[in-house]
């Protein structure tokens, strides 16, 4: 199973992968947990950059530099420990590259954007995902005071953000919208309900 984790930064999704994690190696499930971007040794380098407050990233640039960093993601880690039959746990995938590239930095047009997952993602499509929704006045209030370059964007690109992950979750069955703000059991608690239901 091929499951996948969204929302914006501060909406504790690291929290309830490593719930859900624990709750399905208890159960006897084996579990792989990657963070998109990130994962193998050329993701982990790609996301260096991408990250790094130094350098200046034309928008297509980082566009391409996400969807690269998520192909060798799904080459080298994802699609050999499904083949495997482990359960596949995401921090973000390109449900992100929609919100962040398509809807934030609006640069290059959506189909083209869903194009570039397809490939990006060799074709293969979460399960089912949760989508941690938060306002933006909530994750302000999370967000640590040390931010990344993606972090440093203002209020307008992550009103667009947020409008992107909502419409997404709209159109895709498979996304699961839960509130970000709740206690982190009580939402340990939902997504535990989704998964279960899901085996
Ligand atoms: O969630 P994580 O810490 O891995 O994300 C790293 C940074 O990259 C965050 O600031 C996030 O907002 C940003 N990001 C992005 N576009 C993506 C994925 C992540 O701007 N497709």
């Amino acid at each position: 199973m091929f499951i996948t984790f969204e929302g914006i930064d501060g909406s504790g999704k690291s929290t309830q992968i490593q719930k859900l994690r624990q709750h399905l190696e208890q159960k006897g499930i084996q579990v792989k947990v990657f963070r998109d971007p990130g994962g193998p040794v050329v993701s982990e380098k790609v996301r260096e950059l991408l990250l790094s407050p130094n350098y200046e990233i034309d928008p297509v640039t980082e566009l391409l530099l996400f969807s690269a960093a998520r192909s060798q993601l799904m080459a080298e880690k994802v699609l050999p420990s499904l083949e495997e039959g482990a359960v596949v746990i995401l921090d973000r995938f390109y449900d992100s590259t929609v919100a962040y590239q398509g809807y934030g930095r609006q640069s290059v047009p959506l189909p083209e954007i869903h194009k570039m997952n397809s490939i990006a993602s060799h074709k293969c499509e979460p399960d089912l995902t949760i989508y941690m929704k938060l306002s933006l006045e909530a994750a302000k209030k999370r967000m640590s005071q040390k931010r990344d370059r993606m972090e440093q964007a203002g209020d307008f690109f992550y009103t667009h953000v947020i409008r992107g992950f909502d419409k997404l979750a709209e159109q895709e069955e498979r996304i699961f919208t839960l509130d970000a703000t709740l206690p982190a059991e009580r939402v340990h608690e939902q997504i535990w309900a989704i998964v279960d239901n899901s085996f």
